[in-house]
């Protein structure tokens, strides 16, 4: 199923999960997936290493299980900057062979471990050469506090525009904890002519290393009411755990009063923090507009 149409009937609620690290036992990723067994999410996406390799294969393979054995329709991730033109041929008809319908199309970020392969430099060029040559469903990532490459939010809101039109049918953002940095984006995607549904990404913030990792990725705004939090209970795992799943609440409650698409919850394959969640909230969002 193509996840577009999921729009269209309510407010839609993914989860993000990722393949082992090549050193992990493989079999770990299968807990994950059964512990999230009850749970009903809309789509389970799959991340991808930018630097491509054997962590491709595997995000091939998840994705085809949490669709083919799960029943739960998929998303994967596909960055493009570690590949050539040829290698997203043979990973996109192994997807198309595997029944996936969904790609998120990203660039990828440069880092070290990623050789640019030189024929992709952004993620509009993999979208329209996705279009030009298969039948998936496409979705794009966006940045409410802006990509942290841009160099205003002008830049980054035409980018994304013509990034929308090469061929999206919505769009996911990256994390942020301050609701009122989606809203702002909400409104400027809106005025730009963006009218494809965004779903918001939200991680649950549950142990130090996390936030350490986050800002140095992401660069994004830490509240004064998130930091008062973290400063009370980070030498508690079991209180700043509860914390951190509370604060993700208040958060989705608040998106989802406010008229929110979707909420794609980054779970980091934790089912214990994304069953808490869950509960919480599933029941708000069979509630319609009046
Ligand atoms: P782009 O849309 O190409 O944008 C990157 C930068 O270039 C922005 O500053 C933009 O304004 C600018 N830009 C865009 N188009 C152009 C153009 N045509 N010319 C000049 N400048 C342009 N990374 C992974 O490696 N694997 C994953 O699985 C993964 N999953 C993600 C999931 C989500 C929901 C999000 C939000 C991000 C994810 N990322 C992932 C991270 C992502 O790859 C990085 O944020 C990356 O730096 C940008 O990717 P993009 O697709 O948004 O790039």
């Amino acid at each position: 199923m193509k996840i577009s149409e999921l729009f269209k009937e309510k407010t839609v609620l993914s989860f993000e999960i990722f393949p082992p690290k090549p050193t992990t036992d493989e079999s770990v990723i299968y807990e994950t997936l059964n512990g999230l067994t009850g749970l009903h999410p809309d789509f389970i996406s799959v991340t991808y290493g930018a630097g491509g390799g054997k962590n491709g294969s595997k995000t091939i393979q998840i994705a085809s299980a949490v669709k083919n054995r799960y029943g739960i329709e998929s998303v994967a991730h596909l960055p493009c900057i570690g590949i050539t033109k040829k290698q997203a041929v043979q990973i996109l008809d192994s997807l198309k062979g595997n029944g996936i319908e969904n790609i998120l199309a990203l660039r990828g970020d440069i880092s070290p471990d990623t050789v640019p392969a030189g024929d992709f430099s952004h993620a509009n060029e993999l979208i329209e050469f996705i279009r030009e040559r298969y039948d998936f469903n496409i979705i794009a990532a966006c940045y409410p506090e802006v990509h942290s490459e841009s160099k205003n939010i002008v830049e980054d809101i035409n980018y994304l525009k013509q990034k929308v039109y090469c061929g999206v049918s919505h769009l996911i953002t990256q994390l942020f904890l301050d609701n009122d940095y989606f809203y702002a984006f909400r409104e400027r995607t809106a005025i730009a002519g963006i009218n494809v549904p965004i779903e918001a990404g939200i991680m649950p913030v549950t142990n130090k290393v996390q936030i350490e990792r986050m800002v140095k990725l992401c660069g994004i705004h830490l509240p004064n009411k998130f930091m008062k939090m973290i400063e009370r209970y980070e030498n508690n795992p079991e209180a700043l755990r509860d914390a951190g799943i509370a604060y993700a609440i208040d958060q989705i409650v608040d998106l989802i009063s406010q008229g929110v698409d979707g909420i794609h919850l980054y779970t980091m394959n934790n089912p214990y923090v994304a069953k808490r969640i869950y509960k919480a909230v599933h029941s708000l969002l069979a509630v319609q507009h009046c």
